[in-house]
């Protein structure tokens, strides 16, 4: 059994346009030279591209995750993420910062069966310590909604990093942390400032898109540090395959028995399947 927790896909009609835009990003920040010729992506960025990926990959199940970049295209994205729902692809819905409405939105979510939602304060502009993100992580919270969001610093965006460790360490003293899920191992080449601030607490962390940037003794120490019962499997697929993301955490030390954790234990429990 394998559980892909960081997945994202698109309506067919925006799939192409919205990938062109975020490798343009990612060649923005990089530099144009950055991967020169290579496709950024492993695969379509389609629910079809998704599970034709998951049959080769041998991924059971895909937990997708969208973006609002704007408090108006919420409800939109929500009603199609609401579609995306069956044994083999779950979306999380999601929210803006800047709604005001942001609780009744994780409500409303709640009340259509939604398991979660995710955040990504890095295109959204939010620290995620600021009232704005609070607000939703203590509605989330009471909903017993589970929260994934973007950690740490974006290949395609610009600094300031509005979800460093430190900021989700404070985070923490407004909530429990125990249905927040901080991606790419809490903080995309941040990892230093993982282990000095958020290793050891009540958080999830992900796997997703560290295979080639992470050293594999840090990412090793990380999980046995911080607790393999606290670690999902995620690739960020169409960014990193999933057969090179279970390579990875296969190459690294794991025991047996921490692979199965990471790889579907521990989403099995917090997924309630
Ligand atoms: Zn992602």
């Amino acid at each position: 059994m394998l559980i892909d927790f960081h997945t994202h896909i698109f309506p067919e009609k925006i799939a192409e346009k919205s990938i062109a835009a975020l490798e343009a990003g990612i060649r923005n920040i990089q530099g144009a030279d950055y991967r020169k010729g290579e496709a950024l992506t492993c695969r379509p960025a389609t629910l079809d591209g998704l599970l034709d990926s998951m049959q080769r990959s041998h991924v059971d199940l895909s937990i997708c995750l969208p973006i609002a970049t704007k408090p108006s295209q919420t409800a939109h994205i929500n009603d199609y993420a609401e579609t995306v729902r069956d044994a083999r692809t779950i979306s999380f819905g999601t929210v803006h910062p800047a709604d005001p409405d942001a609780p009744a939105v994780l409500a409303d979510l709640k009340r259509r069966g939604f398991l979660g939602i995710k955040l990504h304060l890095q295109f959204q502009q939010y620290d995620i310590d600021s009232p704005e993100v609070i607000r939703i992580l203590q509605a989330a919270e009471s909903l017993g909604l589970l929260v994934i969001f973007h950690a740490g610093a974006d290949i395609g965006l610009p600094p300031p990093v509005y979800t460093s460790p430190d900021k989700i360490r404070h985070a923490l003293d407004f909530v429990s942390g125990e249905n927040l899920i901080a991606a790419h191992l809490g903080g995309w080449d941040q990892w230093d400032m993982v282990e000095e601030y958020l290793v050891g607490t009540p958080i999830f962390l992900d796997t997703a898109y560290i295979a080639q940037f992470l050293p594999p003794e840090q990412c090793l120490r990380i999980i046995r540090n911080h607790g393999a019962d606290k670690v999902l499997f995620g690739s960020d697929s169409p960014w990193e395959d999933p057969a090179d993301t279970l390579q990875y955490l296969r190459s690294i030390g794991l025991t047996d028995g921490e692979l199965e954790q990471i790889t579907h234990r521990n989403a099995e429990r917090i997924l309630g399947i």
